[in-house]
């Protein structure tokens, strides 16, 4: 098979597109995709000063280059969650990334520690407040790197949450009519109070396969195993009944995301209202000054009972 655009001979086959490629051209439809969700989704501009969440995986390191490559001024924020082995090698792939790639494109990268700020390892502590580990993880992280990106006074967070990402969230709301997740589930997020970053998702175009294979083709080296707490997730299995939707008939899952974007975007009136009707339920956090709903903010909560435990 040769490549849909220059006619060489093809590397990859994108059934979704009716479409092939070899590498340049594979690289190319890549950054187009990226460059047409920043656009259409009004993400930021050139000036702006970019954070991206990165855990070592191969989504997060492909957006950071990517962002990169298309000239944009991005910095990383990685979170070492303390768990063992796989932290170890996570930690491992951002910092070669970085030195390789990021810091030489004049990017920084941040780290935060779980054990150095919040005292223990994500699994110790979530032991500790008695919470499953993914939850106690996503407070943590949710509220560090919004707090890095105000307090470093960056213009947007992104995150590398994919097609696959995306479209297994929305199966989950939709099955579960989670109507106020489905109302905020979207590739961007306004900066909604004083406090809170603007959050951005820029590689909702883009596959898991898509993205593995953009690493493979550019030599980014990425940690390849899932987080050892990620087993039984129920996303996984969402993601597993897409995939055989997908096989069965290309183009699935992105007419299922897609379609919702398009039918959200044609009640983004309401949804403005919506959005403004939270921000006046948004007062700071009596501990750290984070806008919350609640008299303490989530992570404060989480660690003050922590630190109940430990002394008590
Ligand atoms: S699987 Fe759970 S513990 Fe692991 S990084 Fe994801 S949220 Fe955190
Ligand atoms: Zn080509
Ligand atoms: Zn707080």
């Amino acid at each position: 098979m040769n490549c849909t655009k220059c006619k060489t001979k093809a590397a990859i086959k994108i059934p979704r597109h009716h479409a092939a490629f070899c590498r340049g051209c594979f690289t190319n439809f890549v950054h187009d995709q990226v460059a047409r969700a920043i656009k259409s989704e009004t993400m930021f501009g050139k000036d702006d000063r970019i954070l991206v969440a990165v855990s070592g995986g191969k989504d997060s390191l492909a957006l950071w280059n990517i962002l990169l490559k298309l000239g944009y001024k991005a910095d990383g924020f990685y979170v070492d969650l303390g768990i063992g082995g796989y932290s170890e090698r996570s930690h491992t792939m951002v910092r070669q990334f970085a030195d390789t790639i990021g810091v030489p494109s004049g990017a920084v990268l941040h780290t935060h520690t779980v054990e150095r700020e919040e005292g223990a390892g994500i699994k110790e502590l979530a032991q500790l407040v008695h919470r499953p580990t993914c939850s106690t993880c996503g407070t943590i992280k949710r509220y560090q790197f919004n707090r890095a990106a105000v307090v470093q006074e960056y213009d947007v967070m992104a995150t590398g949450h994919n097609l696959d990402d995306e479209a297994a969230r929305l199966l989950g709301n939709v099955l579960h009519w989670q109507e106020d997740y489905l109302d905020k589930q979207g590739p961007t997020l306004p900066a909604s109070v004083d406090g809170f970053a603007k959050k951005v998702k820029p590689l909702y175009r883009l596959s898991e396969r898509e993205l593995a294979a953009y690493c493979v083709v550019n030599n980014i080296q990425y940690i390849v195993d899932e987080c050892p707490m990620a087993q039984g997730a129920r996303t996984l299995l969402y993601k597993e009944v897409l995939n055989r939707l997908e096989t069965e008939s290309p183009g699935t899952k992105q007419y299922f995301y897609w379609g919702f974007l398009e039918k959200q975007r044609k009640k983004r009136a309401s949804s403005e209202g919506m959005l403004e009707r939270d921000q006046a339920l948004l007062h700071p956090c009596s501990a750290c000054g984070q806008p919350t709903t609640a008299e303490m903010c989530s992570y404060c909560k989480l660690m003050a009972r922590a630190k109940r435990e430990v002394s008590g």
